[in-house]
């Protein structure tokens, strides 16, 4: 039997040798040397296995210290080899834990599943430039051959970084190799909750991640890290991911109080004209002189390219008209950019690194979920919200919050503009709010209609596909109005209140502002849970929320006239009949250069609505081509001005003739006054006007002669999905032929206005992709559609969900959906 005195010796023996394993890590010039000294400590105390991986991070990967929740998590993964999931703020640094640790492993790989291509870009970026780390980006577009495979297996990456599609696809032979799996020390997966939230629904691959960790075997410790995770997002992921229910779970405080939480309400009937979002330009202009770059960093979030092409219209066009004269269109594009699916890769990248720098020129992002979770920009000073986030959840909204002030020691400020419905108490009733967490949890599994996300991304990947980092380009307003019995109507605003209540009552009451929004969010994400140490003081009342401080509230009143509309005229107006001549024409030159196809084309697919509608309404106060030039926007008319010109004053003519009180020059009111004209003016020019007229209803018959095919019966099904097929190549053709010719060679070429999106787009300066993504295709066809008289209720495309649900949707969207089909998937 020892002594105490030898007890007592050996234990002093024990810690002299520890710290200097510390101090040892400490001068190690490589982490070579730290993964030597991690072998040595296994059996070491705990504080003496954390000193040492403070000190790697310290000493070799980072410049900045280590949080201690950061250290624990490493150590937790290394040396414990326990699962571990982890709930932290945005902007916690995360993703240094799962680029670390694969570093203190010797010949250790960490496995990295990551949900958007942008997220995988950077991190691989990020990685590589940590000493003894080799990483490698696979996705869809990666060449996967033999010698990739081969390389990953003998351990020549030390980080693979990959979306779930390829690990559960192309990945899977390697996963199961011996030689591999014994190398791999860490899988960790990035923004945990989008397991729940698109596993299942859009992205199944997710939820096959419990196979991927059959496969590896279960001596790999797993790691999940997330910022909003509330309880059922939690317990939904950790079941798809094959956490074990007990593994260990950090909470660090996820409130992030430099950001002051705003929630207004959109002023009603204004949703699409954007004028709420006015506020977002008021510092361009102080004391009177233009000053663009004084506007606050800014991402505005909108969950569909068509509302976003035309916020940032809106935008640029205020912009212009507030600082007159100082700023040309060109500017304006430059200060205020968007960012969706359909921009291409390299127009995003040069978007994008613009947009990162700290003196950028762009100043307002308008974009979708693209650049929603995970990025990381961080000197966003502001993040709009217009209207409910994808699938109204509120981990979205939160996430999307969290991309303001990212840098330390800045304040920023996020704010949900919220559609008028939705505010108000008066609901349905509350019982069913008691099964609201049963609700969501079904809604959460199923794969199933009930995800708009799902139905909305209806093509198959396939396994080992690449899904754009888009997916979630989705209308969010895209509501269902399925009622039992068949019958559909639109819900009404309470209906619609209800339901949010019982979808997610926390969603509720942050946009009734029940309670100071701050507590209503941190509730939900079980604030109370966490670590207290890790929590920061909370704001001052004045600087937490517009609950908190109502003075938060914006309060800047749009300058110009409101009900103005970019409407059509009215139908009998001088304005109107010049319109519908106008476009008559314009469908008619388009249609003798494209005659193979049918159905016809309109011209509204090639210049904007707008254009049309400005010119009928003002054709009185134009009188040269060079007045006329200043209607034109898009590139289609330009290349037409001269013939344009021709024609815009022969059906002046025409219609001064026939409405006399309509043409008073130089009075725009005029052209708008509806005339009543006399019988015998409706029998002296019967002709002209019944020709307009027979020719409108020739199309629309043969447009619904177009459409027929859509019908029980199959064999109109088969000939539909014939005539389909031919008019999606004629089309095709079409844009093929444009893309061949130079614009100005061409008078009959209109595609070659459309930005036609590229994957091999080589648009690389910033200028050159604005201007590219300057007129959006869609959201030009979407115009179209939206047009007054067509019932067809928005873009439809594989993308995106329609307003109504399917079996509403009349015979007339189907030949649209043609159009739009051919054209998104150019
Ligand atoms: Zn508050």
């Amino acid at each position: 039997m020892r002594s105490k005195a030898s007890v007592r010796k050996r234990r002093r023996e024990t810690m002299d040798i520890a710290r200097d394993l510390v101090h040892d890590a400490y001068s190690t010039t490589s982490m070579l040397a730290i993964q030597r000294l991690v072998e040595i400590a296994r059996d070491a105390p705990e504080e003496v296995q954390k000193g040492i991986i403070r000190a790697g991070l310290d000493c070799h990967l980072y410049p900045f210290e280590p949080r201690q929740k950061q250290v624990d998590a490493i150590w937790h993964l290394v040396f414990k080899k326990e699962d571990l999931i982890l709930a932290a703020k945005t902007s916690f640094g995360k993703s240094v834990i799962f680029q670390a640790a694969p570093l203190f492993c010797r010949d250790g790989i960490g496995l990295i599943i990551i949900p958007l291509d942008r997220i995988g870009q950077e991190q691989c970026i990020k990685i590589q430039r940590l000493p003894g780390a080799r990483s490698v980006f696979i996705n869809g577009r990666t060449d996967k051959t033999q010698e990739l495979a081969q390389e990953i297996e003998m351990g020549v990456y030390t980080h693979l970084i990959m979306g779930p599609e390829i690990a559960a696809g192309w990945f899977r032979s390697i996963a199961s190799s011996p030689t591999f799996k014994k190398r791999v020390c860490i899988v960790a997966i990035d923004e945990l909750h989008l397991v729940a939230l698109w596993g299942s629904g859009i992205r199944p691959q997710y939820a096959q991640l419990s196979l991927l960790r059959r496969r590896l075997g279960g001596g790999v410790p797993w790691f999940g890290c997330s910022a909003t995770l509330d309880r059922t997002t939690l317990d939904t992921a950790t079941k798809m991911t094959g956490f074990q229910a007990s593994c260990e779970f950090f909470r660090s405080s996820v409130d992030r109080p430099e950001i002051k939480l705003i929630v207004e309400m959109i002023q009603p009937r204004t949703t699409k004209r954007f004028i709420s979002l006015f506020f977002v330009l008021q510092d361009a202009i102080t004391n009177g002189s233009p000053t663009p770059e004084r506007i606050p960093k800014t991402v505005i979030f909108i969950d569909s390219r068509r509302d976003i092409q035309k916020c940032a219209e809106c935008l640029r066009d205020w912009l212009q008209k507030l600082l007159a004269g100082s700023v040309d269109a060109h500017d304006c594009k430059q200060i205020i950019q968007v960012y969706h699916s359909h921009t291409t890769p390299n127009d995003k990248n040069a978007i994008y690194d613009q947009f990162s720098k700290p003196d950028s020129k762009i100043r307002i992002m308008v974009a979708t979920e693209s650049l929603g979770t995970g990025v990381d920009l961080s000197d966003v000073i502001r993040v709009v919200q217009y209207g409910f986030p994808l699938e109204r959840l509120l981990c979205v909204l939160i996430q999307r919050f969290g991309r303001a002030a990212r840098m330390t020691g800045i304040k920023g400020e996020a704010i949900f503009l919220v559609e008028s419905w939705a505010i108000g108490d008066r609901i349905s009733s509350t019982r069913p709010a008691l099964q609201s967490r049963t609700q969501m949890l079904s809604c959460l599994r199923q794969p199933s209609d009930t995800s708009q996300l799902a139905q909305s991304y209806s093509t198959d990947p396939g396994v080992g596909g690449d899904i754009p980092d888009d997916e979630s380009d989705v209308a969010v307003d895209a509501i269902k109005y399925d009622i039992p019995g068949g019958q559909h109507r639109r819900k009404t605003g309470r209906e619609r209140r209800t339901d949010l209540y019982n979808d997610c009552p926390a969603l509720f009451n942050l946009v009734n502002r029940s309670a100071c929004l701050r507590r209503i969010l941190m509730d939900w994400l079980q604030e109370s849970l966490s670590d207290p140490a890790s929590r920061l003081p909370a704001p001052q009342p004045h600087e937490c929320c517009n609950v908190c401080n109502p003075d938060l509230t914006r309060a800047v009143p749009f300058p110009w006239d409101t009900t103005a509309s970019l409407r059509k005229p009215q139908a009998g107006t001088a304005s109107r009949a010049f319109y519908d001549r106008l476009t008559l024409w314009g469908d008619n030159v388009v249609n003798s250069a494209h005659r193979m196809v049918k159905p016809e084309l309109s011209v509204r697919l090639l210049a904007q609505k707008e254009e049309w509608i400005s010119i009928s309404r003002e054709y009185t106060n134009i009188r040269s081509a060079a007045e006329l030039e200043k209607f034109m926007k898009s590139a289609w008319m330009k290349d037409h001005s001269h013939e344009l010109f021709e024609e815009f004053n022969k059906i002046k003519s025409y219609v001064v003739r026939n409405w006399p009180g309509g043409c008073t020059p130089g009075t725009t009111a005029a052209a708008q006054v509806l005339i009543r004209r006399a019988p015998f003016e409706r029998q002296a020019h019967p002709t002209a006007e019944r020709q307009v007229s027979q020719q409108r209803s020739r199309k629309r018959r043969l447009s619904i002669e177009a459409e027929t095919p859509i019908t029980p019966d199959q064999e109109r099904r088969v000939l539909f999905a014939h005539e389909r097929e031919e008019y999606a190549s004629s089309l095709e053709r079409i844009i093929a032929q444009a893309r061949e010719v130079p614009a100005s060679s061409s008078s009959y070429l209109p595609t070659l206005s459309m930005p036609i999106v590229s994957v091999n787009s080589s648009f690389t300066s910033i200028g050159r992709s604005m201007i590219s993504t300057d007129v959006d295709y869609s959201s030009t066809i979407s115009g179209v559609l939206e047009d007054g008289e067509n019932e067809v209720p928005g873009i439809i495309n594989s993308n995106q969900a329609s307003k109504r649900p399917a079996l509403s949707r009349g015979k007339g969207v189907a030949t649209k959906r043609v159009v739009l089909g051919v054209l998104d998937s150019i």
